[in-house]
């Protein structure tokens, strides 16, 4: 299998509308919401909306293993407070269970925040236990932590913090990680050139292992290295630039898995994936 490459879609209208959007603009894999990204609580999936689903991802081929959903905004499974962990830790298994009913294999979501009132290590632990708690509510839906940019009280901006999350998880064979290019840049990983890629993602490897990689968000970067701030560009208008797009279409390592653009003009979306299927050798 070799690269699997789309953009994070529109699911407005029903989740079973987020095929045909990734089949129209020439996507081998695609990323979409489940359900409002910006609410607490939606109506469940409709058994209409999951045969649909089902029935476009066969016509337009797609296999659970090219399609990488992500998970609310609003989610914290870190949250230092009782009520609202509870309040996040809900939602995060609807969404699971939400995954589970499309036949998904995979969902992506942010480790969670601090908020300045536990201790990093404190708030890892928290959110290895959310994760031991909606593994165990699911089946056959592997989780699937985002690095980040660090921006804010976001934990997850290090590889390490990563590993320790993976470590606290029960079962290691459901749990995975999403490396977003934008957020290792903003959070100082140095992958602007082939020599900077090729140091990161070997440090990568001995501290995670390439075996827990589920996907990965291919986004240029507004801000520069180490900032700490995450703003998406599109390919080859930010401050990371082209050569880590091309090393990843070469590097087998990135083969298998959704490469998935969430870069801000969707009108580009169809250039940018053609972009780097050209980029193969
Ligand atoms: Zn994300
Ligand atoms: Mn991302
Ligand atoms: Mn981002």
């Amino acid at each position: 299998m070799k690269k699997l490459i789309g953009a994070h879609v529109s699911a407005a209208g029903g989740v079973e509308n987020a095929p045909l959007n990734a089949f129209k603009i020439g996507a081998t894999a695609f990323a979409l919401f489940t359900k409002n990204q910006r609410q607490w609580v939606a109506k469940p999936l409709s058994d209409e909306n999951i045969t649909a689903f089902k029935k476009n991802c066969e016509k337009y081929n797609f296999q659970p293993g090219q399609i990488l959903p992500h998970d609310s905004y609003l989610i914290n499974p870190g949250h230092p407070e009782k009520t609202a962990l509870q309040k996040s830790r809900d939602a995060f298994l609807d969404e699971m269970q939400r995954c589970e009913q499309l036949g998904l294999d995979r969902l992506n979501f942010h480790p969670g925040s601090h908020l300045n009132q536990i201790t990093e290590e404190k708030c890892i632990s928290i959110i290895a236990e959310s994760i031991n708690i909606v593994l165990e509510k699911t089946k056959g839906v592997t989780a699937v932590i985002e690095n980040t940019a660090g921006q804010g009280t976001n934990i997850g901006y290090a590889f390490s913090q990563l590993k320790k999350i993976i470590n606290q998880v029960e079962d290691k064979s459901r749990v995975g990680v999403c490396i977003d290019t934008c957020h290792a840049y903003s959070a100082g990983y140095n992958i602007k050139t082939k020599e900077g890629c090729k140091t990161v993602f070997r440090e990568f490897d001995e501290v995670v292992g390439f075996s827990y990689l589920k996907g990965m968000h291919l986004n240029d970067s507004k801000k520069e290295l180490g900032l700490k701030v995450d703003r998406h560009d599109s390919l080859g208008n930010g401050t990371l630039g082209l050569e880590v797009f091309e090393y990843i279409m070469n590097d087998e390592r990135f083969n298998g898995i959704p490469l998935i653009l969430e870069t801000p003009n969707e009108e580009r979306w169809a250039d940018e994936i053609q972009l780097l299927k050209n980029m193969q050798k």
